[in-house]
């Protein structure tokens, strides 16, 4: 362990990828296990996309490139932000990585010193609280509860900022919680970062066009432009368009910070993968009509899930209006024993049981910053669900 640098022994493994790859080798033991554990559309990546990666392999398009981007890319990431989000950036103003979480990773390693503040509130995506914890900053956990709709309050982000908070994370639509702040409570936020110029947000937009029930999307760069000039606004092809396993990334920030970030891909990754940047311009510049039935399919998906889940007497949950997952609490299941002899004791209990006797798997609220919940993810076909709600519903119903 010694051979470890302390910023890796400081870091927890990923619990979506872990949970996910614990399935995954399930699965190839021969178990007939649901994985409802990783965040990521069981959609294919549309043809068009496709096709362009097709092409990008057969024209040469396979060499090193810019390490923030091609300049093709940069354009319709520049573009997508004048035109989704009303923010007049140039291409120079943004970059492309390896993934959205390649691009807070150098945003935190770019910025963050021993002794930095970071604000999340929980329940947050788990790799937030690690990235800032392996730069040796210190992760300032705000919890967010059910009674706020999983959101942080301007009044809870005043009392979490000190002389040494050097961001704060923003995530809507929210992974675990779907949960989304709307413009006026991003105001409210803007106003309490305005008066204090040393705090730079990050906006992690990734499930932006995965949002339901007529409820719009907002940014804080655009709501508050004064903050612009201080916000990392994040987003990627990930969800919005399958492609999960391209690992495209992009963001657009002050110029001083893509230099910082742009300095580390050089010397770590070199460049996101050629192929998958071309193939990202096809989606970025191309027809999103497609969007419509995916999330009708979402809708339809989730309004099943959650009332399935309300109607377990152990489980509850709300009814999320963005992303893909179902954050539900689990605490009518501490303490009671599963029909395999386990003692649930914790979410952890409960999630490991599930897997292992019920072949099941999602991911503990625990690893999201807030307990005793666990986060289904949704974005699997209906006949699957239902046969996992099914498992869920029988594993619940044998407790004592
Ligand atoms: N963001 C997705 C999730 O939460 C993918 C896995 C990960 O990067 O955490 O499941």
């Amino acid at each position: 362990m010694d051979a470890i640098s302390q910023g890796v022994q400081r870091m927890a493994p990923s619990a979506t990828v872990a949970i996910t790859q614990l399935a995954r080798e399930r699965a190839a033991a021969g178990h007939d296990i649901i994985s409802l554990s990783v965040g990521e559309p069981d959609f294919d990546t549309p043809e068009h996309v496709r096709d362009a990666g097709i092409a990008a392999i057969n024209g040469g398009k396979t060499r090193y490139t810019a390490a923030d981007g091609i300049a093709e890319l940069k354009q319709a990431v520049a573009d997508k932000f004048n035109r989704d989000n009303a923010l007049a950036v140039t291409a120079d103003q943004c970059c492309v990585g390896s993934g959205g979480k390649q691009i807070i990773f150098n945003a935190m390693v770019a910025t963050l010193d021993p002794g930095d503040e970071v604000i999340m509130g929980a329940p947050y995506w788990v790799s937030y609280p690690d990235i800032v914890g392996f730069c040796g900053a210190k992760p300032v956990v705000v919890p967010c509860d059910a009674n706020s709709g999983f959101r942080l309050t301007a009044d809870q982000l005043r009392a979490a900022i000190t002389p040494n908070t050097r961001w704060v994370i923003l995530n809507s639509p929210a992974n675990p919680s779907g949960a989304i702040y709307g413009e006026a409570e991003l105001a409210a936020l803007g106003e309490v970062l305005l008066a204090n110029p040393h705090v730079m947000v990050l906006s992690d937009d990734i499930y932006e066009y995965l949002i339901y029930d007529g409820a719009r999307f907002a940014t804080m760069a655009s709501v508050v432009p004064a903050l612009k000039a201080r916000t990392l606004t994040v987003n990627g092809v990930s969800k919005a368009f399958a492609m999960t396993g391209w690992r495209i990334g992009y963001a657009t920030g002050p110029k001083w910070l893509l230099a910082a970030m742009n300095k580390l891909s050089g010397q770590s990754i070199t460049n996101a993968c050629s192929i998958s940047q071309w193939a990202s311009v096809a989606a970025l510049n191309g027809d999103m009509s497609f969007l419509d039935d995916w999330r009708a399919e979402f809708v339809a998906r989730r309004n099943h899930v959650v009332e399935r889940l309300r109607a377990i007497p152990e489980l509850g949950c709300d009814r999320p209006k963005g992303a893909f997952y179902v954050f539900a609490s689990c605490a009518g299941a501490m303490g009671r024993t599963s029909a395999g002899g386990t003692k649930i004791e914790s979410d952890r209990d409960f999630v490991m049981a599930l897997i292992a006797e019920a072949n099941v798997a999602t991911v503990h609220g625990a690893a999201f910053g807030m307990s005793p919940y666990f986060r289904i993810s949704y974005a699997t076909s209906m006949d699957r669900l239902d046969v996992a709600m099914d498992r869920i519903e029988k594993f619940c119903s044998q407790l004592i």
